[in-house]
């Protein structure tokens, strides 16, 4: 039997995640991808080999801009204060378990990253404690179990059910907490109307509960990790090389254009953004429901924050605070965010020495993330949430960075909007990423995808 050929367009988790399983399946894999890196939106900047323009465009292309920085961006960049810094494109942590499911699934050439966990904590009134205690667990332990022990009939009934509707049910006491923010911080959605409690309840389980990771030297660990396998097993990934075209006859996909050279395949699969396929495939080989439906999808957004800090209390490294701001005026009313120490571990090799990087994010909608008064708004709720848990923190900082960003996740999965599937209406062609139809959001979705299309194809 000849083996199958199969090109993957970009190099982002979901790309290199699905070259990796495909190699293992037998395939011979060939990735496109058309910056100079791997890693796409799941990439970290080593900050001293940057100027201001190219950390922009570097972020602008993972539809990311700089909303507010101190001192200005220009200046950080002149004195030189990025020296010995990296930064993730955005603020980035990975949902528990997905770690584990790629270590299993990948084996040896998994086990070399070192990944740092934290169970969830929150700012009490004059100290930091866990956000669900031991007790806490005890209260909820009934609901707990039904959810690990639920299977898909029971999820699937919940899919249409808003949080808002399932809040007022259960929420109660510590659980109406718990409601309120986890399913906020898992869809990156503020408007619980939106919000499928099957979805949210689904993904909790496949993140066994766990709490967040991250790992050492950064996100883009994962990527080279993936990267080194695909060559090690024979596979090519070839960087500076964008698709150009999608060659589709008789609804058959059958190769790709690149510097104007046509190579021929078995399957494509595209990693790009699902709303910018027609940008390389031809609209007129797809049903016009379809195009229309690809077209119009939204993605999800955030604020985040790089502060770097030159002093920092030693109890808080390694902690990740999550929180919610009432009463904000943006789409749901509330908003939901994340303040992270696991990056200001001396351990995790991201800022020079003495001096600790603390990444945090808040949650908003595309559009708020492109507005400059809701993201005003946003970043006093940052700099307040911080100023919590360090309350003389500006007296510390060195500087301060704060990209926005409109495609966190490619496409939101929420009630009103269902993301696409995996295999496309034109034979041999998929989708792979965070922008297509598998559990979880962002990282996990684009991994999980990769491991949904491993199933898919013969
Ligand atoms: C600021 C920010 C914060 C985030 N925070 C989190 C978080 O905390 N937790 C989490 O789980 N997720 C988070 N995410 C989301 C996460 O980064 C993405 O879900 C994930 O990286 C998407 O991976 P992907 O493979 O689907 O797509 P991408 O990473 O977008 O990869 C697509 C690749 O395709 C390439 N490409 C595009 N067009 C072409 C072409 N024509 N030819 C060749 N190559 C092409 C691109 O260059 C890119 O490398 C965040 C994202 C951002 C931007």
């Amino acid at each position: 039997m000849t083996t199958k050929r199969v090109c993957i367009i970009g190099a982002g988790i979901g790309g290199l995640t699905a070259g990796a399983l495909l190699i293992q399946k037998g395939y011979s894999v060939d990735i496109f991808e058309r910056e100079d890196t791997v890693g796409g939106r799941a990439r970290s900047i080593q900050m001293s080999s940057h100027t201001h323009d190219s950390y922009k465009a570097i972020l602008s292309n993972s539809f990311t801009h700089i909303a507010f920085s101190e001192p200005a961006l220009e200046e950080i960049v002149r004195q030189k204060m990025f020296e010995g810094y990296t930064l993730d494109v955005g603020f980035h942590m990975i949902g528990g378990g997905i770690i584990e499911k790629l270590r299993s699934t990948l084996q040896d050439d998994f086990t070399d990253i070192t990944i740092y966990h934290s169970r969830l904590h929150e700012q009490k009134n004059s100290h930091f404690g866990y956000f669900v205690t031991t007790a806490d667990k005890l209260s909820m332990i009934p609901n707990i179990v039904r959810l690990l022990l639920a299977g898909e009939k029971t999820m699937k009934g919940l899919d249409a059910i808003p949080m808002t509707e399932t809040i007022q049910k259960y929420g109660k006491g510590k659980m109406k907490e718990v409601l309120e923010l986890n399913p906020r911080l898992i869809s990156t959605i503020n408007n619980l109307e939106y919000i499928s409690t099957g979805e949210v309840f689904r993904t909790q389980r496949d993140m066994r509960l766990r709490g967040v990771f991250y790992p050492q030297h950064g996100l883009q660990m994962l990527s080279d990790t993936l990267a080194e396998y695909i060559k090690k097993h024979g596979g090519r990934i070839h960087v500076k090389s964008p698709v150009e075209k999608i060659l589709i006859r008789n609804k058959r996909a059958e190769g790709v254009i690149v510097a104007k050279t046509t190579h021929l395949f078995d399957y494509v699969i595209s990693n790009t953004l699902v709303q910018q396929l027609f940008t390389l495939a031809d609209t007129e080989h797809f049903p016009p429901e379809y195009v229309t439906m690809m077209k119009a999808l939204q993605g999800t957004g955030s604020l985040c924050a790089y502060y770097a800090l030159t002093t920092i209390d030693p109890r808080l490294l390694g902690k990740t605070f999550i929180f919610i701001e009432r009463d904000i005026g943006v789409d749901g009313n509330d908003a939901a965010g994340m303040i992270d120490f696991i990056s200001a571990k001396p351990e995790t090799g991201l800022s020079p020495p003495e001096h600790y990087l603390v990444q945090a994010y808040i949650i908003c909608t595309p559009r708020e993330a492109v507005e400059k008064e809701t993201l005003k708004k946003l970043k006093h709720a940052l700099d307040r949430n911080l100023a919590r848990i360090i309350p003389d923190y500006h007296a510390h900082l060195q500087w301060a960075v704060y990209p926005a960003v409109w495609h966190l996740d490619g496409v939101e999965k929420t009630i009103r909007n269902t993301k696409p599937d995996i295999q496309t209406p034109v034979d041999n062609l998929y989708l792979i990423g965070d922008c297509v139809k598998a559990s979880g959001i962002g990282i996990n979705c684009a991994i999980n995808s990769a491991l949904a299309l491993q199933d898919l194809l013969p």
